[in-house]
């Protein structure tokens, strides 16, 4: 008798979901201008198909955004590589913030990545879901907060990299408060009515910025939902 989960995993071995078809998608995001193999590397390792309603799951490993309910997104697999590798480009962090759970993908590429992970979400119910896939994929170095992420996480400050995954109207000041010197702040902002994607790194008595490129980011919000 073939076992039901062991079918399942055979289904999704020859299926949308398999290895062979992340690989592709790593092919894609190294064409489109991804360098850092370890970014790469994470991107191999984590299931995006599990952090997606089972509906969605064929697209999972499509280049795209799509919707994980409550009006919110999994962010495209270029801007989560992209924001991982801006992350990263102070050597090897140890303890970094994400500001905007959603679904949990993001964390999950960054806990193959960084020793610890701290996430912070406003939506309880994403939240809720969230830790589910970080219990299920076994990824015991995340941790989570129901919180507003405006505030950051005062009480696990300084962090080595702090990313926001929701745009900000402006650099909340609480984050860059918490970012450690050498540390690095990657956040979409609001600038003219357009999203531009900004690295902010902590030096000892100054933040210098950087301005990668143009983004679409869902809104930061204040407040708990
Ligand atoms: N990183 C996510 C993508 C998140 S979309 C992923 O990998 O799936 C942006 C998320 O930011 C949404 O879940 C939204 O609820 C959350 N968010 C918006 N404003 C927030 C705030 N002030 N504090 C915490 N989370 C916030």
């Amino acid at each position: 008798m073939i076992h039901k989960s062991k079918l399942r995993s055979e289904n999704r071995g020859i299926g949308m979901t398999s290895q062979g078809t992340r690989d592709r998608l790593v092919q894609t995001l190294r064409k489109e201008g991804i360098k850092d193999e370890r970014v790469l590397k994470a991107i191999t390792q984590v299931p995006r198909h599990e952090f997606v309603d089972e509906a969605l799951s064929s697209r999972a490993y499509e280049n795209t955004a799509l919707p994980i309910g409550l009006s919110q997104t999994i962010s495209q697999p270029w801007i989560v590589a992209r924001m991982t590798e801006a992350l990263l480009d102070n050597g090897n962090p140890k303890k970094v913030l994400e500001v905007g759970t959603g679904s949990g993908y993001q964390a999950a590429v960054l806990s193959h990545l960084v020793p610890k992970v701290f996430t912070v979400e406003r939506i309880d119910e994403l939240l809720k879901l969230a830790r589910r896939r970080f219990h299920r994929l076994r990824l015991h170095n995340i941790y989570v907060r129901y919180a507003d992420g405006h505030l950051g996480w005062p009480s696990q400050a300084p962090f080595d990299g702090i990313m926001v995954t929701a745009a900000a109207q402006s650099v909340p000041r609480e984050l860059l408060e918490q970012l450690a010197v050498g540390g690095l702040l990657v956040l979409p902002l609001e600038k003219n009515g357009q999203q531009r994607l900004i690295s902010i790194r902590r030096t000892e008595d100054d933040f210098e910025e950087l301005d990668l490129g143009g983004v679409v980011f869902v809104p930061l919000l204040s407040g708990l939902a």
